[in-house]
């Protein structure tokens, strides 16, 4: 059975989409957004006097009430009070920067408290071949979330061909999986030893002490580069209920040691440097709604631009979005639209300028049990 995008967190995001934009209608299709934009000119004030220049003196507390938020127009640039309540560790401050062009400017420091403010976490892998998908967690290939349920795990040999697959005990049914930090860490590593060849490989927050809280400096004002950066491993950004949004998961290394290692019903699982974070896009973050119909808005990259769902409910991905997955309009400026669940990744590459040294440190994050926090 397969995922789709839209059946997970139904209450969530009808809460959120339901908040405080009555006599709107939040399922409108989102290539109509530039279009309403210029009819709605109630709409048009707001964006401007809420735009984050004029933000830029005072510094906003975290946990913005999610009714006032909901129906607010972002304009261009991180709003700090679009966060979730308790998605933060601490409020946003302000501090010069330096962009990696050498721009003087201004940043948020934005300490995310690594862990969703508005959803639980897993289940990620099957404990028996008997489970079905309702008790297990995603695995992307080729563009599709499978459930990684028994049905999956006994399918593998013929899923991928190769008959060394062998994730179960064929008597008892019971699937392996990696039960302490250290088999989930060794699991996941490149070469990964004999002994972790053919698991289930999953860590809990638990198992890594806790949530992994992170501190992000995203620019105020977003400026835009002349030639986007790869995101290669750059952390994409940061969602609105207080995830690390990482890039994409190398599933090579994993499935070359026979193992699978799921996400949860949210895109996310739990790495041993970096704690929970996002790979896909599933529509748990419970984004604030917009208006006029756009699809709502999930996160902020670290070049500062806003990234919104891929599409609004029941709307379709906009047909004209940069390789970087971004485009254009009047309310929002520039911003992204994340990428649909099982293309493992949100957004394209870096359409701004990073602040100076975001990226430059050593990769991780992709496998759970892999390296050291990234950049940021
Ligand atoms: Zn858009
Ligand atoms: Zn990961």
């Amino acid at each position: 059975m397969l995922m789709s995008t839209k059946s997970m967190g139904p209450v969530l995001l009808l809460l959120a989409w339901g908040a405080s934009c009555s006599g709107e209608d939040p399922a409108s299709d989102d290539s109509t957004a530039s279009g309403a934009s210029t009819s709605d000119s109630s709409v048009a004030d707001s964006s401007s006097s809420s735009s984050p220049s004029a933000d830029s003196t005072t510094t906003q507390s975290s946990g913005a009430d999610s009714t006032t938020a909901g129906c607010s127009v972002v304009g261009e640039g991180p709003q700090p009070g679009q966060f979730l309540a308790g998605s933060l560790i601490s409020d946003i401050t302000e501090e010069p920067c330096t962009l990696a062009d050498g721009t003087q400017t201004m940043c948020y420091r934005i300490e995310i408290a690594g862990e969703p403010s508005n959803h639980d976490v897993g289940p990620y892998c099957p404990r028996s071949i008997d489970d079905g998908p309702d008790d297990v967690g995603l695995w992307p290939d080729s563009g599709v979330l499978h459930d990684v349920d028994g049905a999956f795990v006994t399918d593998l040999a013929t899923f991928y061909n190769d008959d060394t697959w062998q994730l179960y005990d064929p008597v008892t049914g019971d699937v392996n999986v990696t039960d302490t930090q250290e088999a989930c860490l060794a699991a996941a590593m490149p070469n990964a030893p004999e002994e972790y060849l053919n698991y289930c490989v999953e860590c809990t927050i638990a198992d890594v002490g806790g949530p992994v809280s992170d501190a992000y400096l995203i620019p105020i004002e977003p400026v835009a580069s002349d030639t986007p950066t790869e995101i290669e491993e750059i952390p994409p950004g940061v969602s609105l209920n207080g995830v690390r949004i990482e890039f994409p998961a190398n599933t090579e290394i994993i499935l070359a040691a026979y193992n699978i290692a799921p996400l949860d019903d949210c895109g996310g699982h739990v790495n041993n440097g970096i704690g929970y974070h996002y790979h896909e896009s599933t529509g748990c973050v419970a984004g604030v709604e917009q208006c006029d119909g756009h699809a709502p808005l999930m996160g902020y990259a670290q070049d500062g631009y806003a990234i919104h769902e891929m599409a609004a409910e029941g709307g379709e991905e906009p047909a004209d979005l940069d390789e970087c997955r971004g485009h254009t309009d009047d309310l929002r400026g520039y911003h992204y639209h994340a990428a649909s669940g099982g293309e493992n990744m949100f957004i394209g590459c870096f359409r701004g300028v990073l602040v100076e040294g975001v990226g430059g440190g050593p990769g991780g994050g992709g496998p759970p049990g892999g390296g050291a926090p990234g950049g940021g």
